[in-house]
């Protein structure tokens, strides 16, 4: 374990070298040169991209491409091309789960965390935020977790407080966010959920450039409750979602520089508080689910079910490490 964590470590910290080594191995030694191995056959790069999920091949990419970024696709279906680290330190934000090397977006949803995290700090009184996953380095499907995140535009936002301490690589592996919904996934869990959460997600949602900010259901309801009659624009973004009872998340709007974003279709007219809109939540289906295993394994979804232009994202060269450094 200990061993496993220390090489995630060597793999977070030296994330630029990884990008300088991917380049040496370009550009072959003096020893190489003189056994030259055989450049990879295109038809081989083009077999593996045929016959590979485009997870896996997404999945293994531990750099951005290089060039401008651009959110390419729908945020379940698509990816990130000129990604940008978000700084796993910031003064009021932590990344979790380093390992997973999901600090990645648009430069919007970068942005946007900057100004966001002291913003919620703010809000909230805490010392700061945890950031979960964003997307990975050139976005596309993720081996694990999610359905979206695919285009940089996504993050998830931990319910737990930032500790007035920087946490070591090993407790961001380890540490769990908090569950502010009761375990009947009716109502918030009143051990856990505090005021501070309801100005939390209030505060991300007031957000000009959020499209939408995804929680529980049960949070949506005390939402709802809280603000009675007085109907917010922002609590229209507020939608419910399985899940998200430890963690919301976030969702920007396509950003300008990006013809090839597709955008969602905007939230229904009103707040979304009805007993109508929240009943199919709280029904027996969605609170007590009966999983069935699938008859046959689902198709996974190959690189040919992405935007064209996603291919040309996986194959691009990787950004240079000046150019990475520079965006930190
Ligand atoms: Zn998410």
């Amino acid at each position: 374990m200990v061993a496993r964590l220390a090489a995630c470590v060597a793999g977070v910290v030296a994330l630029v070298g990884v990008g300088a080594s991917a380049q040496q191995a370009q550009k072959p030694t003096l020893a190489a040169a003189s056994a030259p191995l055989p450049p990879a056959k295109p038809s081989s790069v083009a077999a593996r991209e045929r016959l590979a999920p485009a997870k896996t091949l997404f999945g293994e990419v531990r750099l951005p491409s290089r060039g401008r970024p651009a959110a390419i696709g729908y945020y379940p279906r698509g990816c990130l091309a000129g990604g940008v680290a978000l700084p796993v330190d910031g003064p009021t934000w932590q990344v979790m789960r380093l390992s997973r090397n999901r600090n990645w977006g648009h430069p919007e949803l970068v942005n946007f965390l900057r100004r966001f995290a002291p913003l919620a700090a703010k809000a909230t009184g805490w010392p700061g935020i945890l950031i979960g996953d964003m997307a990975q380095p050139r976005g596309g499907p993720t081996v694990s977790d999610h359905m979206s995140h695919q285009t940089g535009l996504d993050v998830d936002i931990w319910f737990r407080p930032m500790p007035d301490r920087r946490l070591s690589v090993e407790e961001r592996e380890t540490m769990v966010a908090t569950s502010v919904v009761a375990a009947d996934k009716l109502t918030v869990d009143p051990t856990t959920w505090t005021p501070a959460h309801a100005a939390f997600i209030r505060a991300a949602a007031e957000q000009p450039e959020v499209e939408r900010v995804l929680v529980n259901a049960a949070i949506k309801k005390e939402l709802c409750r809280l603000e009675g009659r007085r109907h917010f624009a922002w609590m229209s973004k507020v939608r419910p979602w399985y899940g998200h009872a430890d963690h919301m998340h976030v969702r920007l709007k396509c950003p300008a520089d990006s013809p090839q974003c597709r955008s969602q279709p905007p939230v229904p007219a009103g707040d979304g508080c009805s007993d109508k809109e929240l009943a199919y939540w709280f029904s027996e289906k969605v609170l007590h689910p009966v999983i069935k295993p699938p008859a046959k394994p689902p198709k996974p979804v190959m690189l040919a079910d992405l935007p064209p232009a996603c291919k040309a994202v996986l194959e691009a060269p990787p950004k240079t490490e000046g150019a990475i450094a520079k965006t930190r």
